[in-house]
């Protein structure tokens, strides 16, 4: 697979075509036809990443190498300390928090999240969970801000949802000294699209996997089925290396959404049918979820909503806010359980 190497991120060659096979991948025999080979899924003969039957093929092989009871350990382990290594990036402590409970719920709950796991500990094409970290990136009006490499979903209000390779992008996602406190969203506002976030499986300049996700709704938001199933769609991105059907087809939902959709109703989420990855409501509901997450994060900081998007800036720049969320204000912490607070803060 083709990589090219952009600063600060390093895209991939995307979606991926006639090269299924990862550079170094294997020898043309099936290791596949044995069953629980260490080699297993290095297979010359599996679907494009893009195929909607790759999904089938993710789960057949992870199916092969069922997670052993000390993996599931380790899995819960490294799924809490991923999180923990993403706090300087996220944007408050309830994400974080919201991340971990999301990805926990999907490793106990969804068999098929537990194959695509699997999947990634035994496959060249995936990356081990975890090695995967989290952060909250966003671009300043997204139709014409620089793009940064990588798998990127939804990218921008009526964007049409396709993968997008830019130029390389100078800072990350925001470029110069714009400021994202310029897209902050008014009070009872519905509609703000000037600020979206880069929904996208990336690595950094050294290679090592992240996930950019939207900030996490409230607890019970309606928006949280749909920003959790969003969150394990990247996910599933990094650890199996599935794409996403090229053109945002409006008939197809690709292997990534399949697998993502699956999961979701494993873990007993009610998300609405969407015909494929393009499809135009598939697009305006991911609209809506991602402006109403973010007006519900810039509530739950009250009056330092302008501290969020400040760290919300130095996050989309590629740098580090501080892990324990001191930079978010006084308001900010009345607004969270003080131990969940500290937990985090502490494990930094
Ligand atoms: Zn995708």
């Amino acid at each position: 697979m083709q990589v090219q190497a952009f600063s600060p991120v390093t895209s991939y060659s995307y979606p991926p075509q006639n090269d299924p096979v990862p550079s170094g991948a294997g020898s043309p025999s099936n290791p596949m036809a044995g069953t629980g080979a260490p080699s297993a899924g290095r297979s010359a003969e599996h679907p494009d990443r893009s195929d909607d039957a790759y999904a089938s093929y993710v789960r057949n092989a992870g199916a092969q190498q069922p997670l052993s009871a000390s993996q599931l350990n380790q899995a819960r382990r490294s799924i809490v300390q991923a999180a923990q290594k993403s706090l300087g990036r996220l944007a408050d402590p309830h994400t974080a928090e919201t991340i971990t409970k999301t990805v926990l719920d999907a490793l106990s709950r969804s068999q098929t999240f537990r194959d695509a796991v699997s999947f990634g500990l035994h496959n060249d094409a995936g990356k081990p969970l975890a090695d995967i970290t989290y952060r909250n990136e966003y671009a300043l009006n997204p139709g014409s801000s620089p793009m940064v490499g990588g798998m990127q979903d939804q990218p921008a209000s009526g964007g049409g949802g396709g993968d997008m390779q830019g130029p390389p992008a100078s800072g990350a996602a925001v470029g110069g000294t714009q400021s994202l406190a310029a897209g902050q969203p008014q009070d009872n506002d519905t509609g703000n699209r000037s600020l979206a976030p880069l929904n996208m499986a990336a690595e950094d300049g050294a290679g090592r996997p992240y996930v950019s996700f939207s900030v996490a709704p409230n607890t019970n938001s309606p928006y949280m089925p749909l920003w959790e199933e969003g969150l394990i769609h990247e996910i599933i991105h990094q650890i199996t290396g599935a794409g996403d059907p090229a053109n945002a087809s409006p008939n197809r939902l690709g292997p990534t959404e399949i697998l993502a959709r699956r999961i979701a109703h494993e873990m007993g989420l009610h998300i609405p049918d969407f015909r494929g990855y393009g499809a135009p409501e598939r697009n305006a509901m991911l609209d809506q979820r991602n402006a109403g997450a973010l007006r519900e994060a810039a509530a739950r900081h009250g009056s330092d909503a302008g501290n969020l998007f400040k760290r919300l800036d130095t996050i989309s720049k590629g740098h580090d806010a501080s892990p324990d969320f001191r930079d978010l204000g006084t308001a900010s912490a009345a607004n969270h359980p003080q131990e969940q607070y500290t937990r985090f803060a502490r494990a930094a």
